[in-house]
C-alpha cells in the first residue's frame, strides 16, 4: 500500500504545500481563437505557447469544412465506430492519413492520450516488457502501466544505454517521441529501429510534435530520418497540435490496424468524435501538406529566435523545432520568468515538476507560421530583460 494520495480530509493541506512549493497549476480563460494574439483573463497577450505549430486552428477552409460537415453530418456522432458512429467521414479521413502517412492503414482515436493507452495495452501484457525513454510524454509511460507489462525507463534519446537494457529479458516494445514535447530534441529514431527489429520488438513512434512540421510534407520524424513505414513500426501521431484540430490517429499495417479494432478498449468503449471534426482535420490535412511555405515560414523565425537569444546570450537546448526551452531550474524561477514576460505583455507557460524532473523547471517558447518577425524580436527583447539573480 502507498501513501501518496491524500486522505478525504487532507486535500486543502495538500493543495497549499502545492502552492508553497511553486507547484500550483492554474487554467488561464482564454478569449481568443487559437493566433499569437491571445486575450488572456480579458488581456491582450502576445503568445509563445501554443502547439498550433502551422497556424491551422484558426484558418478559414478548416472553419469553413466543420462549418459544412456540421450541416451535412450534425453533431454528435452518436455512438463508438463499432456500434454506428463511424461514418464516412471519418472513413475519408482515415484513408487520406493513411495516404498521408505512406502506411497501409491508419485508426482514428478520439485523443491521443487514449491512442497511446490503447495501443501500448492492445499489444503488450503481464510478462512482456515494455521499454520507454525517460522522457517520454506521460501517456506512453501510463499504457505501458495499463497493459501490466513490466516498463523499464532507459536514459533520454540514448539507444547504447537500452542497448545495454535489452540484453537478456522478453522485449515487446520500444515506445518513444518523436519530438521531445518539452525539450524539443528528436529520438534517435534509426538506432531505435535498428535495435527494436534485432529484438523483434514493436517500434512505437509518438509524433504529436513531428508531424506536420519536419519531414516531406509534414510527414514527421520517421521521414526526416529517412524511415520509410514498416510492418513492425508504429506511427500514433495527434490532430490538436500541426493539423490545428482535434483527435488522434494510429498508422500502421493491415493487421495491426485490424487488431487494434478488436483489441484496444481505448478505441472501442469511447463514442466517435463527431464527423464534422473529421472534415476539418480533412481539410487542415491538405493545406499542411501543400503549403510548404509554413515550414520554411516556422524554420526561419526559429532561427532568427536562436540566433537572437545567442546574441543575448540565452541558454538553449539544441532544438531544431518549434519547441524552444529556456531552462530556469527551480520552479519558483520559471514562475518568476513567466510573470514577468507576462508584465511585458508576452505569454509563455513556466513547465514544473512533475511534467519535467526535479530542478528541470524552464519556460517552454513555442514557435507558430503565425508569428511575424517583430514577435520573434520582441520575445527576445523581452527575455534580455528577465532578471538573472538566484
Ligand atoms: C499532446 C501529446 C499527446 C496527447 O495527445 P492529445 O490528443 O492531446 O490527447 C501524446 N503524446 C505527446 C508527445 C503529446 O505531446
Amino acid at each position: 500500500m502507498h501513501h501518496d494520495q491524500p486522505p478525504i480530509k487532507d486535500l486543502r493541506t495538500r493543495l497549499d504545500q502545492l502552492k508553497a512549493a511553486h507547484l500550483y497549476r492554474r487554467r488561464r480563460v482564454q478569449d481568443a481563437p487559437q493566433q499569437p494574439r491571445a486575450i488572456v483573463d480579458g488581456r491582450p497577450l502576445l503568445s509563445f505557447c501554443s502547439n498550433d505549430y502551422l497556424g491551422l486552428a484558426n484558418h478559414p477552409e478548416v472553419i469553413a469544412a466543420l462549418q459544412r460537415g456540421a450541416e451535412r453530418w450534425g453533431v454528435g456522432s452518436g455512438a463508438a465506430h463499432l456500434v454506428n458512429g463511424h461514418s464516412a467521414a471519418h472513413h475519408a479521413l482515415e484513408e487520406a492519413l493513411a495516404e498521408f502517412t505512406g502506411y497501409p492503414r491508419a485508426l482514428l482515436f478520439s485523443t491521443g492520450y487514449m491512442a497511446n493507452l490503447g495501443v501500448i495495452a492492445a499489444l503488450a501484457g503481464r510478462g512482456d516488457t515494455v521499454f520507454e525513454d525517460r522522457l517520454n510524454h506521460a501517456s506512453l509511460l501510463d499504457g505501458a502501466q495499463l497493459s501490466r507489462a513490466t516498463l523499464r525507463r532507459y536514459p533520454h534519446a540514448d539507444s547504447a544505454g537500452l542497448d545495454r537494457l535489452l540484453k537478456g529479458g522478453q522485449t515487446r516494445m520500444i515506445a518513444t517521441d518523436g519530438v521531445f514535447s518539452m525539450d524539443g530534441d528528436l529520438a534517435p529514431l534509426p538506432a531505435l529501429a535498428r535495435l527494436a527489429h534485432q529484438a523483434g520488438a514493436w517500434l512505437l513512434v509518438d509524433d504529436a510534435h513531428g508531424l506536420g512540421v519536419l519531414g516531406h510534407g509534414g510527414r514527421g520524424s520517421l521521414d526526416h530520418f529517412g524511415l520509410n513505414p514498416d510492418e513492425t513500426t508504429i506511427l500514433m501521431g495527434t490532430l490538436g497540435k500541426s493539423f490545428g484540430t482535434f483527435g488522434a490517429f494510429v498508422a500502421g499495417s493491415e493487421d495491426l490496424i485490424e487488431t487494434l479494432i478488436q483489441r484496444a478498449r481505448s478505441y472501442i468503449y469511447t463514442t466517435a468524435t463527431p464527423p464534422a471534426l473529421a472534415e476539418a482535420t480533412r481539410a487542415s490535412l491538405r493545406l499542411a501538406e501543400r503549403e510548404d511555405w509554413r515550414r520554411e515560414r516556422l524554420q526561419m523565425l526559429i532561427a532568427r529566435f536562436r540566433q537572437g537569444a545567442d546574441q543575448f546570450g540565452l541558454q538553449l537546448t539544441d532544438s531544431l523545432t518549434p519547441i524552444q526551452p529556456l531552462l530556469a531550474g527551480s520552479a519558483e524561477r520559471a514562475i518568476g520568468w513567466s510573470q514577468a514576460l507576462e508584465a511585458a505583455g508576452i505569454l509563455v507557460g513556466a513547465i514544473r515538476p512533475p511534467t519535467v524532473s526535479e530542478g528541470a523547471a524552464r519556460l517552454r517558447i513555442t514557435f507558430s507560421a503565425a508569428h511575424a518577425e517583430a514577435d520573434v524580436d520582441r520575445l527576445l527583447d523581452a527575455l534580455a530583460e528577465l532578471p538573472t539573480d538566484h
